[in-house]
């Protein structure tokens, strides 16, 4: 060993540690899952490096990361065959902060801990993270390619400097030793070292291992501890329905198979996969909109969180899966998924992947499609109002009860509707109603029916919200058959329309009488030609609340 050199940590580094060590000592494992996964990215780099040098590999081409602790030295070693770092390296990436975006980081430290441990958050604590656990790390590491006088060794206490010598070592890679601190001894336990592993790591391609002890506790090999090879990085085509539905069960936590699934790698603004499922049954707390969402969010293969909301809009909730993205910071915390353009694009290219999945599941088969419009219709129903944007899309995908079938069961879309409209018809009648005999015996359809115009039968409490959010489809405005006037306009000849305003006059007499005698009940009294069967019925202004939503008021206490 020759004589080691002391030196200073950028300024930067030093606030960075302070930082660290005082807002993050609420989530002190995470040291693991960044030690982790920077040996996981050394494999990866030797990987790359080596498709056009293979003799970087040498004689030692199983690429792994060793998690092990030792309580009697108090120190736990992460140990990685990756690329191992030279030197000039060592000083680079242990002694300085080569992130861009650096001095702006810097320049929005408040002092205020919560505001900061947010921001540092969003940095990313990557390696100094060793020092939330560690009163002094040392660091062994040898470049892929170099021999093995080249070893550098770099040593510090986390306060102002480091040292570095050059070391002899025998293998290429990089052994990260901590000496942990007394108040994290917690962590001394390969117990819990191994959950926090199965809890962030799982799914990393590299295999992480541990020791395999025997009964006296005497180290006789290695175990892997994660389950090896992400599903979702493999090759769409080499992946069997078996492995998509077994991995569903696991990430979904169901017994039951999915009823479908798509699996995408997305490049441009921003790169990510995506491994979404549609479960065939409901989640008991599906009505709940504040239910757990099912999306977990990776970076780069490493599990940073469940139930990530911003990932998937509130009606899809429904959807399980992943997604897995390679432009955020390891280190992501809720509120920077919140208002974060990479989280958006995931969300709106999520979004359109699950309508577009179910379109295509309702064209190619519609009985499949029933069954899922049966489970989670409802839920989908909240989608006009919360997703303008994809409003059209979502619409398409309804299913109406109508006077066409009538049939209770949610059976029509929207575009069976457009193609069986007469030409002269321009709109697309609806009724919403208490329930399904409400809405099928209502006399206002008496006209519809004579006229053989079909009209869509609502009868679900959301349905009334839902159609105050849609104005039209496909360019044909909706309206409601007990709304104002009724002016089926094309659709009556020129006789009707003469025979029409006959009888309006000669009724004048009648319909004053009736306003005198209802007085301030109602707001006027007129002739109607809807009605063919019942004497008279009530209906409401354009352009006041309907009565469902009157109703839904009044219920509500308003
Ligand atoms: P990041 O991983 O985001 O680059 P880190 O602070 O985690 O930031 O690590 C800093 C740098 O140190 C890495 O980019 C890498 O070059 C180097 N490094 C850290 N750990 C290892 C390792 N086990 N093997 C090789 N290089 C490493
Ligand atoms: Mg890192």
């Amino acid at each position: 060993t020759r004589q080691a050199e002391t030196h200073g940590f950028q300024t930067e580094v030093k606030q960075l540690l302070h930082l660290m060590i005082h807002s993050l000592y609420s989530n002190k494992e995470i040291f693991l899952r960044e030690l982790v996964s920077n040996a996981s990215d050394a494999a990866d780099k030797l990987r790359f490096k080596a498709l056009s040098d293979g003799s970087l590999l040498a004689d030692d081409g199983e690429l792994w990361v060793r998690v092990s602790a030792d309580k009697d030295a108090g120190t736990i070693t992460i140990s990685d065959n990756g690329i191992g770092m030279t030197r000039e390296e060592v000083m680079t990436n242990l002694g300085t902060i080569a992130k861009s975006g650096t001095a702006d980081f810097f320049s929005q430290l408040s002092g205020d801990q919560a505001k900061d441990s947010r921001l540092i958050g969003q940095f990313g604590v990557g390696f100094y993270s060793a020092f939330i656990v560690a009163d002094s790390v040392t660091v062994r590491t040898r470049a892929a390619g170099t021999s093995a006088d080249e070893g550098v060794e770099w040593t510090s206490r986390g306060e102002g400097e480091f040292d570095i010598a050059v070391i002899q070592k025998a293998k290429r890679g990089t052994d990260i030793i901590l000496h942990v601190r007394e108040d994290a001894n917690e962590f001394l336990d390969e117990w819990r070292l191994k959950s926090i592993i199965t809890k962030y790591s799982d799914h990393l391609s590299i295999p992480v291992q541990m020791p395999k002890r025997d009964d006296d506790d005497k180290h006789t090999g290695w175990d892997s501890v994660n389950s090896g090879q992400a599903l979702w990085t493999r090759d769409k085509s080499e992946i069997t329905d078996d492995e998509y539905k077994e991995f569903y069960k696991t990430v979904a936590h169901d017994f039951d198979e999915p009823l479908l699934w798509s699996h995408n790698k997305v490049e441009g603004t921003s790169e990510y996969t995506s491994l979404l499922y549609i479960p065939k049954r409901a989640p008991w707390d599906l009505w709940n909109r504040d239910q757990q969402h099912g999306i977990k969010l990776y970076v780069k293969r490493v599990f940073i969180m469940d139930d990530a909301k911003q990932l998937m809009p509130t009606y899809l909730r429904f959807v399980r899966g992943l997604m897995d993205s390679a432009d955020l910071p390891l280190n992501v915390s809720r509120e920077i998924l919140q208002d974060n353009k990479i989280t958006r694009s995931m969300r709106n290219g999520s979004t359109k992947k699950i309508l577009s999945m179910l379109s295509k599941l309702a064209k190619d088969e519609p009985d499949t499609y029933q069954e899922f419009w049966n489970t989670f219709g409802t839920v989908l129903k909240e989608g006009p109002a919360e997703d303008s944007a994809n409003q059209e899309k979502i619409a398409s995908l309804l299913r109406f009860a109508s006077t066409h079938e009538d049939q209770r069961e949610a059976r029509v879309s929207l575009d069976a509707y457009l193609e069986r409209m007469s030409e002269k018809q321009d709109k697309i009648y609806y009724i919403v109603a208490d329930s399904y005999e409400a809405a099928r015996d209502n006399p206002a359809l008496e006209i519809f029916r004579q006229k053989g115009i079909e009209v869509l039968l609502l009868s679900e409490r959301i349905d009334e919200w839902l159609m105050s959010h849609m104005s039209e489809y496909k360019e044909k405005p909706f309206q409601s058959v007990t709304r104002g006037d009724l002016d089926l306009g094309e659709l009556d000849d020129a006789e009707t329309k003469q025979k029409h305003e006959a009888a309006e006059k000669s009724f004048k007499p009648q319909l004053e009488r009736f306003e005198k005698a209802l007085g301030d009940q109602i707001k006027t009294v007129r002739v109607t030609h809807r009605l063919t069967q019942s004497p008279a019925c009530i209906v409401t202004d354009d352009n006041d609340m309907s009565t469902q939503m009157a109703k839904l008021m009044e219920a509500a206490g308003q």
